[in-house]
């Protein structure tokens, strides 16, 4: 890749840090045997697989028998909701609370869910700034026939920070289980996922520098779950199919590195960003950072930019060298807000012009005067070009 291209779509997928592929690369090479095999081949994978499931389960809380590889978080929430709430037994539905604003690896298989009847689904909704009420949640909680609440760590598109403690907490004492979506939230925020006991978490590798297509999913000590993918019944019959030893052993040391980074790389990064929304507000009229009001993680930065649309000028600062994204959809010719956008009221001429500009650890004080450089300049460009 060009080196000199800026790269601020961290939200999306992150570079592999050079560490997690070298310790991949030396698996792939010496440790390639089947982890099921018997052979001296056989049990050097398994050795490296346990080695992998151990040192996360370490870091999310759980014992190793409670981690389950996947192949992203989709699949790591999918299985959590569906292993959960989507077995045989079709009595009355069960209630299940989400907030609006789950990404859709969450929200759509909840949705299925309550289409088959299984599930009676309420979403949580957020204010203009994507907070949510904690009472309101609490208040909707039902002691007894809540079976799940569903709630992310950070968002994805906002960065605001949900208080996952707090809400794992009513739910326990409500007799909920509770699926934390902490992808958004590993490596850029301190946080510590031992300290939330969550019944399942979904994490994905690839959002803090490890390698795409290895998922987790933490699984507390007696939570049953189905599996989506029956077979050999590798993962304790959770999760079937040859293992990925190359993968887990990367998804653990850059879960390792990720943790112990965050102590010096989060207040850095927000540092960095917070400087950076303070000069562009100050650069540029017609501009506002969303969510600003509400406790972020440390690398998200979303932006409404008035009388602009995103696309072309995501597509001008890609000409330009630097990678970000559009915050609505644009299909069929008419401007989507996201659900989260929308969630916060956000719609309509409003939505239009949303940008999300997202760093990592890696992100640098120049990289951002480039930014501040050059989006001032595309942005009055383009309102030149609409009005
Ligand atoms: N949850 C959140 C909050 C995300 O941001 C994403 C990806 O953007 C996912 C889940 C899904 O992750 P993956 O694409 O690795 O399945």
């Amino acid at each position: 890749m060009d080196p000199s291209r800026i790269y601020l779509d961290n939200n999306a997928t992150t570079r592999p840090d050079p560490r997690v592929l070298d310790a991949m690369l030396a698996v792939q090479r010496e440790r390639w045997g089947n982890p099921g095999s018997a052979h001296e081949e056989g049990r050097l994978a398994r050795r490296v697989l346990s080695d992998a499931r151990g040192r996360v389960a370490a870091r999310l809380g759980v014992p190793p028998s409670g981690i389950v590889f996947t192949s992203c978080a989709t699949e790591s929430s999918n299985l959590a909701l569906r292993g959960l709430l989507g077995s045989a037994d079709t009595g009355a539905p069960v209630h299940v609370l989400a907030t609006a604003v789950e990404h859709p690896a969450v929200l759509e298989p909840l949705r299925a869910l309550a289409g088959e009847g299984r599930i009676e689904l309420e979403l949580l909704g957020v204010d203009a700034h994507g907070r949510l009420d904690l009472d309101a949640y609490r208040q909707s909680l039902r002691p007894g026939r809540t079976r799940l609440v569903c709630v992310m760590a950070a968002n994805n598109e906002t960065g605001v920070l949900y208080p996952v403690r707090e809400i794992v907490a009513a739910a326990h004492e409500a007799g909920a289980l509770v699926h934390v979506d902490a992808v958004q939230a590993i490596g850029r925020e301190r946080v510590d996922p031992a300290v939330w006991q969550a019944d399942l978490l979904s994490l994905s590798a690839h959002k803090f520098h490890g390698p795409r297509g290895v998922g987790i999913l933490a699984v507390r000590p007696g939570v049953a779950l189905e599996p989506l993918l029956r077979g050999g019944g590798q993962e304790w019959g959770r999760r079937s199919g040859t293992e990925n030893p190359a993968g887990a052993a990367g998804a653990a040391l850059a879960l390792e590195l990720a943790m112990d980074e965050a102590e010096d790389a989060v207040p850095r990064m927000r540092a960095l960003r917070d400087r950076f929304e303070a000069a562009l507000l100050d650069r540029l009229s017609g501009a506002r950072v969303l969510g600003a009001e509400a406790p972020r993680n440390a690398c998200t930065s979303l932006w409404s930019f008035e009388h602009v649309e995103a696309e072309p000028l995501l597509l001008r600062l890609d000409h330009e060298g630097i990678a970000i994204s559009v915050g609505s959809a644009c299909s069929t010719g008419a401007h989507a807000p996201s659900h989260v956008l929308e969630a916060m009221g956000l719609t309509g001429e409003r939505a239009v012009g949303v940008a999300r500009i997202s760093l990592s650890r890696e992100s640098t004080e120049e990289e951002l005067e480039r930014v501040l450089a050059v989006l001032p300049k595309v942005v009055e460009r383009l309102r030149r070009v609409v009005g």
